[in-house]
């Protein structure tokens, strides 16, 4: 069987990682940096979510439809529709950029360093245990993706 590559080692790249080990298939994932975390260790605040238990019962007038409004205004140009989609029992307040109060935390700190610490010991765990299944590079910066049409089949 092949290798899926993954660039990038912060949740989005450490999520998909598990994805593709959890159905089976095997993973290479590359990193500029000489640790993984990207900045996901530095997101403490919470995770935003719309229409969640805690906000209905503070009476957050909130909706999907307003939480990818404010998406789509902070990303400007940059703003990919299909990947602004709604998806999320907690304490709720409200950052910067949104409308409403739809970022929750529970009473842990740190919480994108702990979810991403837990995703990077499960990864380790594989490497270790399983060297055919999972493989992680540091340092390697991603500087061209090698495309078949539109396939994506490499990078440099
Ligand atoms: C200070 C701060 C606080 C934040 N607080 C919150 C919060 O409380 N709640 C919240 O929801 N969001 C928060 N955010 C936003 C959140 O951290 C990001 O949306 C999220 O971490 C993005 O995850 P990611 O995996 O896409 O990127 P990252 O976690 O940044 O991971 C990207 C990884 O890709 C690697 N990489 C990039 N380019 C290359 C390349 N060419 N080759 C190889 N590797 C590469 C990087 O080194 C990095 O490790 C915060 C962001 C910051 C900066």
């Amino acid at each position: 069987m092949g290798w899926d590559l993954i660039v990038g080692g912060g949740l989005s790249g450490l999520s998909a990682a598990h994805t593709v080990l959890e159905r089976g298939g095997n993973v290479l994932v590359l990193d500029k940096n000489s640790f993984f975390g990207g900045n996901t260790t530095k997101a403490t605040s919470g995770i935003n979510g719309a229409l969640a238990k805690t906000q209905i019962a503070l009476g957050v007038q909130d909706s999907a439809e307003i939480f990818a409004q404010d998406t789509a205004r902070s990303a400007r140009d940059l703003a990919r529709p299909d990947l602004i989609k709604e998806k999320f029992n907690s304490l709720v307040s409200r950052l910067g950029g949104h409308s409403q109060p739809r970022t929750h935390r529970g009473k842990v700190m740190f919480l994108g360093m702990r979810i991403t610490f837990a995703l990077m010991e499960g990864i380790e765990e594989i490497v270790n245990n399983q060297p055919d299944r999972a493989r992680l590079i540091k340092k390697a910066r991603v500087t061209k993706l090698i495309k078949e049409g539109d396939a994506v089949i490499g990078v440099e």
